[in-house]
């Protein structure tokens, strides 16, 4: 399902059926969405996998062309529009309640970080696509991956 590449650590999907749209193919290894995955245990089942040394890889889901600019272009936009939103929201604190304005740099922070997946996702949706999130947790190698040990989230954090 995987070949393991050691110079880029990362596991490159086998298959090329896009994950995000379901029509379209992956037709360049660096088009593929890299999720990073930690090793749990030291000793996994999958011969396959057991071979790569390190504790942190990244899984590729298939992802054609397309889909690739619609997730790289959102998030550049969804960002850019958050943030933007955040500092206003900021300056208009600090306008309303002079001093005290520094207690809504939380809330801008806030906005920046919730505001940026959130109209990512809306762009996102809107192209009728997966976003990254979406189409990579229920992925056949991810779910298998699971099963072997490796999880989604970093067990040293
Ligand atoms: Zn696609």
């Amino acid at each position: 399902m995987f070949n393991y590449n050691e110079e880029e650590v990362r596991l490159e999907p086998t298959d090329t059926k896009c994950n995000f749209c379901k029509t379209g193919n992956s037709t360049s290894m660096d088009d593929n969405h890299y999720i990073p995955m930690f090793k749990t245990k030291d000793s996994t089942y999958l011969i396959v996998y057991s071979y790569v040394k390190y504790q942190q890889v990244g899984v590729g889901i298939s992802r054609c062309a397309s889909c690739r600019s619609i997730h790289d272009n959102a998030s550049s936009r969804a960002s850019l529009i958050a943030w933007i939103t955040a500092v206003a929201f900021v300056i208009l604190t600090f306008a309303i309640w002079g001093i005290w304005g520094v207690v809504g740099i939380i809330g801008g922070i806030i906005i920046g970080f919730v505001g940026t997946f959130l109209v990512q996702t809306y762009i996102i949706s809107n192209k009728d696509i997966l976003t990254k999130e979406e189409g990579s947790k229920d992925n056949a190698g991810v779910l298998e991956l699971k099963l072997h040990g490796w999880s989604l989230r970093n067990p040293a954090a």
